[in-house]
């Protein structure tokens, strides 16, 4: 079963739903009861790479590791 994470829109508190269903929503925020809560972005989407492209060498942690060195094959030079 999917395990579902949920904002609430009330207090703000983040909290974990186990959903027997894909469209199914937890009936209330288990902190304050308040019924409107977000969904979040799964823990498994949330360790992919982003979608912006390759990585960067401006930040100097590129994911080849080599930055520093200047031999990172990402290096825009
Ligand atoms: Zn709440």
């Amino acid at each position: 079963m999917p395990l579902f994470e949920y904002r609430c829109e009330g207090c703000g508190s983040v909290f974990e739903h186990l959903a027997r269903s894909a469209g199914e929503k937890p009936a209330a925020c288990p902190r304050c009861g308040a019924k409107k809560v977000e969904k979040q972005f799964s823990t498994f989407s949330a360790h992919q790479a982003p979608e912006s492209g390759l990585p960067s060498c401006a930040s100097g942690s590129c994911s080849a590791g080599a930055c520093a060195t200047g031999a990172c094959p990402f290096s825009a030079s």
